[in-house]
């Protein structure tokens, strides 16, 4: 594959948010929504949403509709219907059908234990790179539990609108990805990519933990035959120990209640300090002031940044340049 430039934005942008019902929205999350609303509505593009619930296991039934509710009452205003991924699941179907035939993806019969048994490499996504066991076909009397991509021994490089250059041998940093997983559920690399093609976004904003997932993301569509979006990879929000704020590290819940005052905290930390005055106004009056003063090139080409650094932003003093463990988005 040749370097793919993603500096030079569609002519008609369609972006869009793609939150993991596994809680309410934290202020994680609303870093991520305010910067892909942002970005949409400075360039008088879309805005879509997708609930990205493929994962089923992990998922809060309730929380999806908690999350648009809060949405909502931040005043974000979306295009069209919501999409969600637990009700497409013949599409990820028929995409995985499409790619056996190809001869993109094989049979798996490796456990989680066997894996650990075979390799100690680690992954950049925090796990470790498939040794490539039954890349050859399965072994005798071995049953196939899931389907992995074949991916490239070779280097895939593209420009990130906040990171800039990006480069990733898949092969050797992740190893062939599973699609299909042992417990019968699509796995998030092959759902983003069928959905956000079926969805017409043609530009990603998304949390920096999802800049290792690009580039096997790319491939994939080269091998779906679908459009490669741009991409904008924003610092994402850590705790004091470094780590992503999810569920799991106790992130706090934002609500509307919180008014525009939360909202500029999300635009301070992605780059944009907020006028004293701004802060708590009407959400309407901040939105029309933060889309007309919005620029990607303002935010910081950082991976994490901990909030009680933020007056430190600027210099990029505190910011964490290491690797954040993988998610959603
Ligand atoms: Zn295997």
């Amino acid at each position: 594959m040749n370097p793919v430039s993603s500096l030079s934005l569609p002519a008609r942008y369609r972006g869009r948010f793609a939150p993991s019902p596994t809680g309410p929205l934290h202020f994680g999350s609303l870093v991520a929504a305010v910067g892909s609303y942002l970005d949409a509505r400075a360039h008088g593009g879309d805005w879509l949403l997708r609930i990205e619930d493929v994962d089923a296991p992990r998922m809060v039934p309730v929380a999806a509709d908690g999350i648009l509710r809060t949405l909502a009452g931040f005043g974000f205003e979306w295009d069209g219907e919501v999409l969600v991924q637990s009700r497409r699941l013949d599409r990820y179907h028929a995409a995985l059908v499409r790619l056996q035939v190809d001869g993109d993806v094989y049979p798996c019969a490796c456990s989680r234990s066997e894996i650990a048994a075979a390799t100690r490499q680690p992954s950049v996504d925090g796990g470790l790179v498939y040794p490539g066991t039954c890349r050859a076909g399965l072994a005798d009397g071995k049953a196939a539990r899931a389907w992995r991509l074949r991916v490239p021994d070779q280097t895939l490089s593209f420009v990130d609108r906040v990171q800039g250059e990006v480069h990733q041998n898949p092969l050797r940093d992740v190893g062939d990805c599973v699609l299909l997983r042992a417990d019968g559920q699509y796995a998030y690399q092959l759902a983003v990519v069928v959905d956000d093609a079926a969805q017409g976004v043609n530009a990603v904003v998304r949390g920096v933990d999802l800049l290792d997932s690009t580039a096997r993301q790319m491939f994939l569509q080269q091998r779906l035959g679908l459009p490669t979006p741009t991409y904008a990879h924003l610092p994402v929000v850590v705790n004091a120990a470094g780590e992503k704020l999810s569920k799991q590290t106790q992130a706090a819940a934002v609500t509307p209640s919180d008014g525009s005052a939360r909202l500029a905290l999300a635009m301070d930390f992605l780059g944009h300090p907020v006028p004293s005055e701004l802060r708590g106004v009407p959400v309407a009056d901040f939105w029309r002031w933060a889309i007309s003063v919005w620029s990607m090139s303002r935010v910081p080409a950082l991976r994490g940044v901990f909030p009680g650094d933020l007056a430190e932003i600027g210099n990029g003093a505190r910011g964490v340049s290491g690797a954040i463990p993988a998610g959603n988005g």
